[in-house]
């Protein structure tokens, strides 16, 4: 199944409802950054977090998550644009723990600690940023603690990673369902109806549904509004440019250190692995520009 962002709002505007299936992005992540199963699934979750917290914003914003837990991971960091790109990268991609309950302990390997959630909006405003201690550590319900007690949103989250035994990522996916406020009680119980008998994400993705699919059977007893869909995917927004500003940053002194040295910078960028290598000549030149 194509990897995909859905959204949808019922007809009275009481719900709205987003899912995504990441399943692609997610492997990419994975060979990126050569991620193990339990790293693999912690990115995959935080990736698919962002992407679903994406659709929530207007366009040439951009949402960042930021997880500092307690536990062997060490950090996640994601970021997402409305259009759908995500990229993102864990401290300690190596990190894999034994199964929990049948499952992978993402919880056990985030730990205790807090999520940054940061709202930036286009060029000149300040970021909203917002701070709530970790749920569980297992990625969605941190997101869905962070929309009741930060947005006063009623939210359900719930995000899933199937890696297979050869660390491949099989499916991955998850779904946002919020009640809009003055939504009726009834609309709300359906709602739970409607999530405490669905399967987990990742298994509706293995089952062959799509992103509107997926939406659409979760929405199940409402009468829905438009829906739209649009693709998502692995996107970093590293350049070589940015890589030469970084450089130049450093300063005179550091870049004549290097050129008196290794006679080459080595650039790899955090969020997507790509590496920068830039060769003499070039440092030369920029050396010269950073004269004038
Ligand atoms: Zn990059």
């Amino acid at each position: 199944m194509a990897d995909a962002l859905a959204r949808t709002l019922t007809a009275d505007g009481g719900v709205r409802g987003l899912a995504a299936v990441t399943t692609e992005l997610v492997e990419e992540a994975r060979v990126r950054h050569g991620t193990l199963p339990t790293a693999t699934a912690a990115l995959g979750r935080a990736l698919t977090a962002a992407l679903l917290l994406g659709g929530l914003l207007k366009t040439d914003e951009r949402v960042s998550l930021q997880w500092s837990g307690d536990g062997p991971l060490g950090g996640i960091l994601v970021d997402a644009t409305p259009d759908g790109a995500a990229r993102g990268f864990v401290s300690r991609p190596q990190t894999h723990l034994p199964p929990r309950n049948g499952k992978l302990d993402v919880g056990g390997a985030v730990g205790r600690g807090l999520l940054c959630v940061m709202r930036v909006p286009p060029r000149g405003q300040p970021p909203y940023r917002s701070v709530v201690p970790l749920a569980s550590g297992e990625i969605g319900q941190d997101v869905a603690s962070y929309l009741v007690t930060s947005e006063q949103t009623p939210s359900v989250v719930a995000i899933g990673v199937f890696v297979h035994p050869d660390g491949r990522v099989g499916a991955a996916g998850g779904y946002l369902l919020q009640a809009m406020p003055g939504a009726d009680a009834a609309a709300i119980d359906r709602l739970e109806e409607n999530v405490a008998t669905a399967p987990a994400p990742s298994e509706i993705v293995r089952a062959g549904l799509d992103a509107a699919g997926m939406v659409s059977s979760l929405m199940a007893g409402f009468r829905q509004g438009v829906l739209d869909e649009r693709p998502v995917r692995f996107q970093c927004r590293c350049n070589r440019e940015r890589v030469e500003c970084a450089i130049l940053a450093l300063g005179r002194d550091e870049m004549m250190d290097v050129l008196a040295g290794e006679r080459r910078a080595e650039v790899t960028c955090e969020f997507c692995a790509t590496r920068y290598v830039v060769e003499e000549p070039e440092l030369r030149a920029l050396l010269d520009a950073s004269r004038t």
